[in-house]
């Protein structure tokens, strides 16, 4: 869905969209959708603003990604309150000689008539994934001595190795 800063001149755009697995591309990200994304809010442009848009909204989706530690699926299932605003990109080009401190940062930039709902999205959703992802906060990962999963099956693997080849390897110079 675009939100044209055009339509936003006369009224507030209010959205309430949902888009099934597959309509936004996260294979970058290496997580996969797994259920609707629903979001909805309003878009407004700023009174007395060089163009600044206000984005406020809430979205829900279910996220997927291999967990960190024993690769089986993480379910991620976000319910984030959003309130964001984005200035035009000319405005950038004005003030591309100030640093721009820790508060700007949380400003984005829209180029030409307005900006895709899909890609605020996207980005507020690949943001509030942990930067951890495991299956569960005791996800016991891969044995990295046998390779097995130990969320399924125990093992008694031992994880200092025991290095019998050099006392091996003296008894035959003895001999
Ligand atoms: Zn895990
Ligand atoms: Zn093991």
């Amino acid at each position: 869905m675009f939100l044209s800063v055009k339509e936003m001149e006369v009224r507030k755009v209010r959205f309430d969209e949902t888009f099934p697995p597959g309509e936004i591309d996260f294979s970058s990200d290496l997580v996969t959708q797994s259920g609707p994304l629903h979001a909805e809010g309003v878009a407004e442009l700023l009174a007395n603003t060089d163009g600044e848009v206000r984005i406020k909204g809430r979205l829900t989706v279910k996220m997927e990604a291999e967990c960190d530690r024993c690769l089986a699926r993480a379910q991620f299932p976000l319910d984030n309150a959003f309130d964001l605003f984005y200035r035009p990109s000319a405005a950038l080009a004005a003030v591309d000689e100030v640093a721009i401190d820790e508060g700007e940062a949380e400003m984005g930039f829209y180029v030409g008539l307005g900006m895709e709902l899909e890609d605020i999205l996207r980005e507020q959703i690949i943001l509030s994934l942990p930067m951890q992802r495991v299956c569960s906060a005791d996800c016991k990962g891969i044995c990295p001595v046998c390779g097995g999963n130990r969320n399924e099956v125990p093992c008694n693997c031992r994880l200092e190795p025991v290095n019998n080849g050099l006392s091996s390897l003296g008894n035959i110079s003895r001999g």
